[in-house]
């Protein structure tokens, strides 16, 4: 027994665990085993533009997040651009609303300027549009309202204009966030039969009706005035629904599908991935970055580690882009 060689009499039949912790020893063991990595071209950074010139509104429930005016969204991009991250997606909050969201299509709107303001002094800077009415109505709904109902196939006209106007005005990708049925169809439709063919559209095709969104209303002045918007989109409760709405999209033109929220929603993210294998894009949404910025104020959190690891467990759940408030400081983080 004694002289069989070393070792050998060491592997016990009860022994039947792998010692996985084996990979895990160093830094660069790690990193050499490591699936998942952040990088700054992951990013696309939302910006609010509103009306004035030198205006800086801070959101109180999103700090480090603010209102600007033209001028100061074009400092926000050149600062966006420094860090490398590619594109912005753009928010507008016009001077005047109406029961028709008319600022949203109107070839002069805020968005429509600030879109050629920025192409103009950053043509490089991948600007993406969201297109919806609801920071344009009166009445905050994402579509025209008759009675206690919201239109579908009217407000579906609406975006497509409003969609057209963005193009126009040097928009690179269209971002339809409404959730109503037949939009993408209208817009690939409009943008096609006016010279916009190689226009991308982002969908936003599966959006769920998320109490994580109450920050970003008050960034874009857009919570409704009666009523909700369950009634086009989502129930967080439903997984199977959000793979028809997202084939749905792919079927009318979506380039581009996104999942919003996103971390209560990772299921869905890796379902979408998986089923499609699009570039899929999720939304980090307003009260995910809240809630960080809220925890870490009061001392109970380490900020840039919880951050890094949320858009680390976006990507890794399947994502390509990640929409998110943090992207100037995670693509600081990236740079050290
Ligand atoms: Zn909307």
């Amino acid at each position: 027994m004694s002289d069989s060689p070393k070792g050998l009499d060491l592997i016990k039949p009860q022994e039947s665990f792998k010692r996985l912790r084996r990979t895990r020893m160093t830094d660069a063991l790690r990193s050499m085993v490591r699936e998942t990595e952040l990088s700054v071209n992951d990013f696309i950074y939302p910006m609010f533009v509103v009306p004035g010139k030198n205006f800086r509104k801070e959101i109180g429930s999103m700090p480090g997040v603010f209102q600007l005016s033209i001028d100061e969204t074009i400092k926000e991009c050149v600062e966006v651009k420094r860090l490398a991250i590619p594109a912005v997606i753009l928010f507008g909050i016009p001077e005047h609303k109406d029961e028709v969201g008319s600022g949203a299509y109107d070839e002069h709107g805020i968005i429509q300027e600030a879109v050629r303001a920025i192409k103009k002094e950053i043509p490089e800077l991948v600007v993406i549009t969201d297109v919806c009415l609801c920071e344009y109505t009166s009445h905050g709904h994402c579509g025209i309202v008759r009675g206690n109902e919201i239109v579908n196939d009217a407000s579906i006209e609406l975006l497509a204009k409003e969609a057209l106007t963005h193009a126009q005005a040097g928009a690179d990708i269209i971002a339809p966030s409404d959730m109503f049925d037949g939009r993408v169809r209208a817009i690939r439709g409009t943008l096609d039969a006016n010279g916009f063919e190689l226009i991308p559209i982002m969908s936003y095709a599966a959006k769920y009706a998320s109490g994580f969104y109450g920050p970003f209303r008050e960034a874009a002045e857009s919570t409704p005035k009666f009523g909700d918007r369950r009634s086009h989109q989502m129930d967080p409760a439903n997984s199977n629904e959000a793979l028809r709405e997202v084939e749905q999209d792919i079927i009318e033109g979506a380039d581009m599908v996104m999942v919003k929220p996103a971390l209560s929603y990772l299921d869905i993210i890796r379902r979408v991935k998986d089923r499609f294998e699009m570039p899929t894009a999720a939304y980090n949404v307003s009260g995910e970055y809240s809630m960080v910025k809220a925890a870490a104020r009061n001392g109970w959190i380490d900020e840039e580690r919880v951050m890094m690891e949320i858009l680390l467990s976006i990507k890794r759940a399947g994502a390509d882009m990640i929409l998110t408030y943090f992207a100037k400081d995670a693509a600081n983080v990236l740079r050290r």
